[in-house]
């Protein structure tokens, strides 16, 4: 069942929804959700092992919200605290750096008590890794979020290049040392990191608890990446599963924060063949509830984090998570059954996060990974000894001529490798366009 098949059932359609929003007095959205399950407020609450905090296991993406919609993100903000989720996770460098301050118009409405936000240190960019920029980054994220005082606080997308890299934006700058004492003063709530990429960095953070005693850390987790993480076989240079990542965490006593749930979508549409494997079971649940319901069941996750921008998708994951319920061993050895057909599959691991943007020369990246993606996920694209094989290629390049503008397609790319720092899923971005732009000759 899709999304709009589900708000059916719930006899709302997505304009409804939303008109629904619109009409409810910000009174009534702001009252007291008790943070309890109840009938009122069944969501599922995980509880923060030092603090005490009973943070709402769905939480809040901020990341992909329009930069020029304030009445909307108002909108799905009051809907989510409404209805119990109260974690809200943003970053100074997301939406172009406007984020922050679209999150905190939207929350500043609200009493503080009834949020937690997550914001954290995107010192990527070698200008802010003098200690007083980054003190600068930091605090700048208090004006934009209107609080004086941050629940969770990340070291931002630890794990690429390394260790040395670490060391440059973190700990030879003394910044790491400086936000211990601001946890220590209050300011911060919690400290952790968000991780992605070289293991050797995760390892080297976990292994140095007793050190810093981290408070949470947030990990790319889903049922693919369980077990295939680091066995993808499109170039994709993760070289940890999710599994090595949360076992890792929980013996240290370290409640994890999962980010990419969905894997960037691709667990929401997934080909007809594993959905139906998942329609089969329960006709009525969408593939997007199974991955989120898959990732709940772990007792150590905190929150899960969900990119939410459309109410109707917020709405769904408030009713997989209002409670959540746990998937059985029978539900778990099925998804497993289908990351395994999945792995199998030359998918881009690209999550459409669009850090990697603005290409110079015009390439739409995630544009041009995610509609590749569609066809490989929908089996439209088989494999090149089949019969049918240049039939089908034929009409990926005429559909993709459809979707893609032509001075954002493939082959602009000039290899300049200008994309390469910034992706997150260490992808080897003009290597991939090369797989694209190689379907589309030979016509
Ligand atoms: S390598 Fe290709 S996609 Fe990446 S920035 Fe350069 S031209 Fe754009
Ligand atoms: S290529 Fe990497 S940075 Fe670009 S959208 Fe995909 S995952 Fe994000």
């Amino acid at each position: 069942m899709n999304r709009r098949n589900f708000l059916r059932r719930l006899g709302l359609t997505a304009s409804s929804a939303a008109a629904m929003m619109a009409l409810e007095p910000f009174s009534a959205l702001a009252q007291d959700n008790n943070d309890k399950p109840s009938s009122a407020n069944p969501m599922t609450y995980r509880t923060q092992n030092r603090t005490g905090d009973r943070v709402s296991l769905l939480g809040f993406g901020m990341m992909r919200l329009p930069r020029d919609n304030q009445p909307l993100v108002n909108q799905l903000v009051d809907y989510a605290i409404a209805h119990g989720v109260n974690y809200f996770d943003t970053a100074p460098m997301y939406g172009g750096g406007l984020n922050e301050g679209i999150t905190g118009t939207a929350l500043s409405r609200h009493p503080r008590e009834k949020y937690y936000i997550a914001t954290k240190m995107s010192n990527q960019n070698s200008q802010y890794w003098p200690f007083e920029q980054a003190k600068e980054m930091y605090l700048n994220s208090f004006k934009q979020l209107r609080v004086d005082y941050i629940d969770y606080y990340l070291l931002h997308s630890v794990g690429g290049d390394g260790v040395d890299m670490l060391k440059k934006r973190f700990i030879d700058n003394g910044l790491l040392d400086f936000l211990m004492a601001e946890r220590e003063a209050g300011r911060i709530r919690h400290l952790g990191f968000s991780y992605h990429g070289d293991v050797a960095v995760f390892d080297w953070l976990v292994d140095r608890n007793e050190t810093y005693h981290w408070d949470f850390v947030q990990i790319q987790m889903n049922y693919l990446d369980w077990r295939h993480a680091s066995l993808n076989k499109s170039g994709w240079k993760q070289d940890a599963d999710a599994e090595y990542l949360y076992t890792k965490l929980d013996k240290a006593g370290i409640q994890a924060v999962i980010m990419e749930p969905l894997r960037g979508g691709g667990l929401s549409k997934l080909s007809d063949k594993h959905a139906s494997m998942l329609t089969d079971i329960k006709p009525d649940a969408t593939p997007a509830q199974w991955a989120f319901r898959w990732v709940g069941s772990y007792p150590n996750v905190l929150t899960t984090l969900s990119g939410m921008n459309q109410m109707e998708h917020l709405i769904e994951n408030v009713a997989t998570h209002s409670p959540l319920q746990p998937c059985t061993s029978a539900e778990n050895a099925l998804l497993e059954k289908i990351a395994d057909g999945m792995a199998g599959m030359p998918l881009i691991p690209c999550t459409t996060c669009a850090y990697c943007m603005p290409c110079p020369y015009g390439v739409d990246i995630p544009g041009n990974f995610s509609f590749y993606n569609d066809v490989i996920n929908n089996d439209a694209l088989p494999d090149p000894t089949a019969a049918d094989y240049n039939d089908r290629r034929l009409r990926f390049v005429d559909n993709y001529n459809q979707a893609i503008a032509a001075e954002a397609r493939a082959n602009q790319c000039i290899d300049c490798e200008a994309c390469l720092p910034k992706c997150p899923q260490q992808i080897r971005i003009p290597n991939q366009m090369g797989r694209i732009v190689q379907l589309l000759r030979n016509r």
